[in-house]
C-alpha cells in the first residue's frame, strides 16, 4: 500500500465508496492529491432501490456497478478491497483488512469517512435471523430468495394455515423503505405472478405494514402521509399503526398494539425497515479523537464537516451529526463534495473555515406504478405527477450510463407490462441464511 516511488502528492483516503465517499473522490478529480478509496464492498450502491431488486425488477448490477469502473476516468484514485477496522489520527493512519485477510495500516494526509449506517433492530439484534432488514446486497438477494421461495413453498404446500403463513409478507416500519416495499409486494402478487401457479393464488398474497406512530412517510407532512395511506389501502395493504413489534420468529411476528392488546401475524416473510444507526467505525473515531456521539451513534462534527481538533479528518454522510440533517442521499453527496472541497481549497493555501450548508432537494417515495408522494420545499405532490418526478430523479441519479438505460427498459417492462425478470432462484438463496445486521 505505498504510493509510488517519487509521489508526493497530498494523499487523500476516503472510507467508504457509497454517496458521500463517491462525491468526494469525484469532486477531487481535478486537485493536485492522490486519493485512494478503501471500501469492504467493490461496488456504489443505490440503496434507494434495493427494493427492486428484492422484487425482481432490477438486477443487482443495475443498482451496484463496481467502484473502480465509475471511478475509471480518475487515474489519481485507487480503489481498495478491504474493511477499516480503527483509526490513528496521532500516527495518520487507518487500520485496514485487506481481502484476503492481510493487516496493514494506510497511510494519509487527509482522511474523509463515509462508512454510514447499518440496519437497527433497536436492541433487538436477534430479530435479524428472522426479519432480514434493507440496507445491502446481501439483505435484498436473501429477501428476493424468500419472497419468490415463499411462493414456490405456498405451491408445493397442503396445510392450509401453512400456506397462508407462506403468502404473508409482514414489512416493520412505515418510512419510504416500508411504504415502496409494502406496494412492490402487492404489485408483484396481484400483477406480476398472475397465471404462474397452478394450485396457490397470487391475489390471495397478505401484504401487511406495521408502524409505530400514526402516520407513514411522517416527514414529508400529514397531507402526503394520509395520500400514501389512502393509495396502500386500495392497493390492498393492510396497515397497523400504533404496534410495536415485540418479537419475531420464524413463524411470525408479534405486535404490542396502542389500545394495549396483542396481535400475532404468522408471516414466513418480515422485512425490517424500521432504521437504521450509525456505522461502528463512528465509535471508533469519536475514541480516537475524542469527538462526541449522538443518540444514533453519529459523530458530531464541526460547521466544515471536520472533526473537532482533527482538520484534517472529515465525517460525512450517514455517519456525520451535524444541524439535525437527515440521513438521505443528498446529504451524503453534498457533505461528501463540501469536504473534498475544503481539502482542494487548502491545498491552494485557503484555509478559512466555511461551513457546509445543505441545500434541500426534496424527498420521495413511490407507492406503486404510476403512484408516488413527493415533497420539494413547500410543494407537496401525489399521484401520477408525483410518480413521474420519481422516475426523472431516480434516472438522473442512478450510477452510469448503462445502468440507467436499462434500468428504464425493465421499468417499462415491469410498470407498463408486468414482467419481472430477476426472478431467478438457487436452493441457497431459498433456504434462509443468517446475515448478520452490517454486514455488506
Ligand atoms: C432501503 C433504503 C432506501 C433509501 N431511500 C432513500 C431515498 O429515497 N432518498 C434518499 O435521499 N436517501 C435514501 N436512503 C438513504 C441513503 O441511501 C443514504 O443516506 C446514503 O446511502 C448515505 O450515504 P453514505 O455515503 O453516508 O453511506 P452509504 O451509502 O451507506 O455508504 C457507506 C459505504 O461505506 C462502506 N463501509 C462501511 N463500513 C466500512 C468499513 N469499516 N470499511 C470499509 N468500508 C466500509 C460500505 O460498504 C458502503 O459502501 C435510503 C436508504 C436505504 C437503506
Amino acid at each position: 500500500m505505498t504510493p509510488e516511488p517519487g509521489d508526493t502528492r497530498h494523499h487523500v483516503v476516503i472510507v467508504g465508496s457509497g454517496f458521500g465517499g463517491l462525491f468526494a473522490a469525484k469532486a477531487l478529480r481535478r486537485a493536485p492529491v492522490r486519493v485512494t478509496v478503501i471500501d469492504r464492498t467493490n461496488h456504489h450502491l443505490f440503496q434507494p432501490l434495493l427494493y427492486q431488486v428484492a422484487t425482481g425488477i432490477l438486477s443487482e448490477g443495475q443498482i451496484a456497478p463496481p467502484i473502480r469502473d465509475v471511478l475509471r476516468h480518475n487515474p489519481a484514485v485507487r480503489v481498495v478491497l478491504g474493511e477499516v477496522s480503527d483509526v490513528d489520527p496521532g500516527g495518520h493512519t487507518v487500520a485496514t483488512t485487506l481481502l484476503g485477510g492481510a493487516k496493514v495500516d494506510i497511510a494519509y494526509d487527509s482522511l474523509i469517512v463515509a462508512a454510514g449506517a447499518v440496519t437497527s433492530y433497536f436492541g433487538h439484534d436477534e430479530f435479524h435471523h428472522d426479519a432480514s432488514g434493507m440496507k445491502s446486497l446481501n439483505d435484498a438477494m436473501r429477501l428476493r430468495g424468500q419472497i419468490f421461495g415463499a411462493f414456490e413453498r405456498a405451491e408445493l404446500e397442503d396445510d392450509d394455515a401453512r400456506r397462508r403463513a407462506l403468502m404473508t409478507f409482514v414489512v416493520i416500519g412505515g418510512g419510504p423503505t416500508g411504504v415502496e416495499m409494502a406496494g412492490q409486494l402487492e404489485e408483484l402478487s396481484r400483477r406480476a405472478l398472475q397465471r404462474n401457479f397452478r394450485r396457490i393464488d397470487p391475489h390471495m398474497t397478505r401484504v401487511v405494514l406495521v408502524e409505530g406512530g400514526d402516520r407513514l412517510v411522517a416527514p414529508m407532512g400529514e397531507r402526503l402521509s394520509r395520500l400514501t395511506a389512502r393509495d396502500l389501502q386500495r392497493k390492498g395493504v393492510e396497515l397497523h399503526f400504533g404496534a410495536m413489534v415485540t418479537g419475531v420468529d420464524a413463524d411470525g411476528v408479534d405486535l404490542a398494539q396502542s389500545d394495549g392488546t396483542h396481535l400475532r401475524i404468522e408471516a414466513v416473510t418480515k422485512v425490517w425497515a424500521a432504521g437504521t444507526r450509525a456505522s461502528p467505525l463512528g465509535a471508533k473515531v469519536a475514541a480516537a479523537t475524542g469527538a462526541t456521539l449522538d443518540r444514533s451513534g453519529r459523530v458530531k462534527v464541526e460547521p466544515d464537516c471536520s472533526v473537532p481538533g482533527y482538520p484534517e479528518i472529515f465525517v460525512v454522510g450517514d455517519l456525520m451529526a451535524l444541524d439535525d440533517l437527515p440521513a438521505l442521499a443528498e446529504v451524503a453527496m453534498q457533505s461528501g463534495a463540501h469536504a473534498a472541497h475544503t481539502v482542494e481549497r487548502r491545498l491552494r493555501g485557503d484555509t478559512t473555515m466555511k461551513p457546509f450548508h445543505y441545500r434541500d432537494l426534496g424527498t420521495l417515495a413511490v407507492i406503486s406504478r404510476f403512484r408516488a408522494v413527493a415533497k420539494i420545499g413547500p410543494l407537496q405532490i401525489g399521484g401520477f405527477v408525483g410518480w413521474v418526478l420519481w422516475l426523472v430523479v431516480h434516472v438522473t441519479f442512478l450510477t452510469g450510463f448503462k445502468n440507467r438505460f436499462a434500468a428504464l427498459a425493465r421499468w417499462t417492462i415491469s410498470f407498463v407490462g408486468k414482467g419481472r425478470y430477476e426472478r431467478a432462484l438457487t436452493g441457497r438463496w431459498v433456504v434462509d441464511q443468517d446475515i448478520p445486521p452490517g454486514s455488506a
